[in-house]
């Protein structure tokens, strides 16, 4: 009997797991840069926890949870999403009673029961950043500055970020009560007609043709904001302009989970189809009051790891060698023949890795030939070869593999040699 991973999730193998970390480390390095520090929460929490702070009436929590009971009945469900979880940590241990904001990052798995598709799983890995506790325009820029300065890191071109405003409690009820009471003149099927009373802002984001064809003439936001949030969002778009962050106002922009207020924000990329965005996010002031907290008012992003890869691979940006290989794991790799030579080999390959130089060597007792195409496989720079006669002359070859030049060494001098070539 044989088993696959569940429908919906992959594995990452060696050499691409190597580059998905890379790709992980540079889309958070501009946050790190900034003050921002790691957060690490449960894959699971409460089930009441993503009920109240994504929103019953989103897909994530009528449709898409991964919800259970433990062995005590409590319900609880793996995380759909990181900020919930992130605000119930700054509340439990009263984070928001220091300095504000408090800045924090995170990185890990999310999990949602989705239509599995290219681009679309249902075990992802998300990167995210949160700022709590400050309503500043400038802390909204910043992080969308930090965003797109990830995906620049990574030398990704295609990345366009798109920006809205969705108003707040001031004036999001009267926009609301606008819109339910457009989208009721509509021809729409039950499920939709359904979703007008609980989430309108929701049918917007509609991507089917007959209704897209109905909602050309909907009210938009912008035309309903406050003065307040006017002021606000010119700052924000200022902000990024002064920054020289290039951004398309999308007045149709909304998201998926329902503790959005003010700037909303998502970068997509036009090589993936249709799931297309590869992150996104906003400012949520209410969340920390649904929670039970005070008043926090916070700005966040959640950017797809999964999805900036493909995006990667979209712009022909993953390094690999000329048959597509992607680069090798160690710098050295160690070949050696006979007993005596191979025990010497252990401890060589040793001191290499102390001295900060990646080495592997042959193992299962293989001869030269199979031994060097080990060698060869491993995407190694450097082989080091020990063979008896070496070992008795206290010497090592060390052949440059992608030039085939052999050069002799003393076994004493290697390491030094070595570190002095990989560098
Ligand atoms: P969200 O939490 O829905 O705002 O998503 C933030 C980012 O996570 C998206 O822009 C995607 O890049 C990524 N993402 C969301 N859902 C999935 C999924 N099912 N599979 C892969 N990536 C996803």
């Amino acid at each position: 009997m044989s088993f696959q991973a569940p429908k919906g999730t992959f594995d990452w193998l060696p050499p691409r797991s190597e580059q998905i970390l890379a790709v992980r480390e540079a889309l958070v390095a501009p946050v790190r840069r900034a003050g921002y520090g790691y957060v690490e929460t449960p894959v699971f929490e409460d089930t009441q926890l993503f009920a109240r702070g994504v929103g019953e009436s989103t897909d994530i929590v009528s449709k898409e949870m991964y919800t259970f009971p433990d062995k005590a009945g409590r319900s609880l469900t793996l995380r759909p999403e990181g900020t919930a979880s992130v605000v119930r940590a700054v509340l439990q241990h009263g984070l928001h009673n220091g300095q504000l904001p408090v800045k924090l990052w995170y990185s890990g798995s999310q999990f949602r029961y989705e239509r599995a598709q290219k681009g679309r799983y249902r075990h992802f890995w998300q990167v995210g950043a949160e700022a709590l506790g400050a309503e500043d325009p400038a802390l909204d820029a910043e992080l969308v500055v930090l965003g797109a300065e990830g995906f620049a890191e990574l030398g990704l071109t295609g990345v366009r970020l798109l920006l809205n405003s969705l108003g707040d409690k001031v004036c999001r009820p009267a926009y609301r009560a606008a819109l339910q009471e457009f989208l009721r003149g509509l021809d729409l099927d039950d499920d939709t007609r359904a979703r007008i009373d609980i989430n309108p802002l929701r049918v917007l984001d509609d991507k089917r043709p007959e209704v897209r064809a109905q909602l050309a003439g909907a009210p938009l936001v912008v035309d309903h904001l406050c003065a307040a949030c006017k002021a606000y969002h010119e700052e924000v778009r200022s902000l990024l302009t002064a920054a020289g962050v290039a951004y398309e106002d999308d007045p149709r922009l909304v998201r998926g989970l329902d503790y959005y207020t003010r700037t909303t924000f998502e970068f997509v990329h036009d090589g993936l189809g249709s799931q297309s965005a590869v992150g996104g996010g906003g400012r949520y002031d209410g969340l920390s009051e649904m929670l039970g907290g005070p008043p926090l008012p916070s700005v966040g992003w959640a950017l797809g790891v999964d999805r900036t890869f493909l995006a990667m691979e979209a712009e022909g940006l993953l390094s690999g060698d000329e048959q597509g290989r992607a680069p090798g794991l160690v710098q050295v790799y160690g070949v050696a023949l006979g007993d005596d030579a191979r025990r010497r080999m252990f401890l060589l390959v040793d001191e290499l890795r102390r001295a900060g130089v990646s080495a592997d060597m042959a193992f299962g007792g293989k001869g030269l030939k199979g031994a060097m195409k080990g060698a060869d496989r491993s995407g190694a720079r450097f082989a080091l070869i020990l063979g008896e006669r070496d070992l008795a002359a206290q010497a090592v070859q060390v052949k440059d593999l992608t030039t085939a030049e052999q050069t002799e060494v003393p076994l004493a001098q290697v390491v030094d040699v070595l570190k002095g070539k990989v560098q």
